[in-house]
């Protein structure tokens, strides 16, 4: 049952980042009467800088959500709340969301844009460097780090893919494999004739060293390197929320949604990370919380019609 207590709204958005407020950007512009509420915590806030955004290349990423929130100042309708949302249910004519303050809100729509967090590697210094010195998306961070010699923290496929896309930006790469190679052997003998490196000793620490990184190897061997490129083996996907409405969540533990950005709970939509398992960009987060956006209103107008 609804309260008194909960506030009454025609979109309620979980999560107010890239994807949530890019929803409430269009929400606000189709005068919806709308709650985001977030909880501070973007994946992208341990960078300085956000690349590869029209417009905005080289922002830091606290700025461009200051931007956004500026920016919807003038749709009166929205309404920003800090709050981490910890329940969401279906109710008789919408949903209730409940923080883990005891607010309630209820509203006719969801948009969950509540993203995923990296689960990094208990390597010392890994997460002290993270975001900067360490990075994870050449398309994202590879432009500042170009032609230097890198160091990747990688084994198997994922070191296989690195390898190729890589060798764009960097000729000079040393693969540590932090355990017995699984590369195969063709993309073995492939690194051997571009000249890559493979190393197989645990990685020790890192540390920051001049612009670069200063790597220690369980063999005792210290490298020192323009940058390291790693990629979190796990991501935690923030779908808890959408596991509580019941929505399906795929084999590789993402949302599944429509085109559109419905998840497959009606009047449930999502966007940003949590809704695929790559391409984890801020264009693609955007442009889904767009989508959802104009889909929630659409349904809304529908339904009055
Ligand atoms: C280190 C790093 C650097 C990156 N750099 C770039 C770059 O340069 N360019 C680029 O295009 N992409 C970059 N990315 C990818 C980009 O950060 C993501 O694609 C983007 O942040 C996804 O946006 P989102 O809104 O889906 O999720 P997020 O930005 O992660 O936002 C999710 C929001 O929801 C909130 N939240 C979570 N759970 C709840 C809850 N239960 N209740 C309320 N709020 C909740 C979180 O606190 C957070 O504020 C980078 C990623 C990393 C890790």
């Amino acid at each position: 049952m609804v309260t008194n207590n909960s506030r009454q709204y025609e979109v309620a958005v979980a999560g107010g980042s890239t994807a949530g407020l890019s929803a409430a950007l269009t929400l606000g512009r189709t005068m919806r009467k709308t709650i985001v509420l977030d909880a501070g915590a973007p994946r992208n806030r341990f960078a300085s800088h956000a690349h590869n955004f029209f417009t905005r290349d080289n922002t830091p990423p606290q700025e461009l959500l200051r931007i956004a929130r500026e920016q919807l100042q003038p749709y009166d309708t929205v309404r920003l709340e800090q709050g981490f949302v910890t329940t969401a249910r279906k109710t008789d004519d919408g949903f209730l969301l409940t923080t883990d303050d005891g607010r309630e809100f209820s509203a006719k729509k969801l948009v969950l844009a509540t993203g995923l967090q990296d689960d990094l590697a208990d390597i010392p210094g890994l997460k002290e460097l993270w975001g900067n010195r360490v990075i994870h998306c050449p398309y994202c961070h590879g432009f500042e780090v170009r032609r230097r010699p890198v160091c990747v923290i990688a084994n198997g496929e994922a070191a296989e893919h690195f390898g190729i896309t890589l060798s764009n930006w960097h000729s000079d790469i040393t693969f540590l494999t932090n355990g017995d190679s699984q590369i195969s052997p063709e993309a073995t003998a492939k690194f051997k004739e571009k000249g890559f490196q493979i190393k197989t000793a645990p990685v020790k620490d890192l540390s920051a060293q001049g612009e670069g990184v200063k790597i220690t190897l369980g063999d005792g061997e210290v490298l020192e390197t323009g940058a390291v490129y790693y990629r979190p083996q796990k991501l935690v996907y923030g779908n808890s929320l959408a596991e509580q409405l019941g929505c399906e969540i795929s084999p590789e533990g993402v949302v599944t949604v429509t085109p559109l950005f419905e998840t497959t709970v009606p009047g449930v939509f999502a966007a940003g990370d949590l809704t695929h398992p790559g391409l984890h960009q801020l264009y693609m987060a955007a442009m889904g919380g767009h989508l959802a956006g104009t889909n929630a209103n659409r349904q809304l107008t529908q339904e009055a019609w």
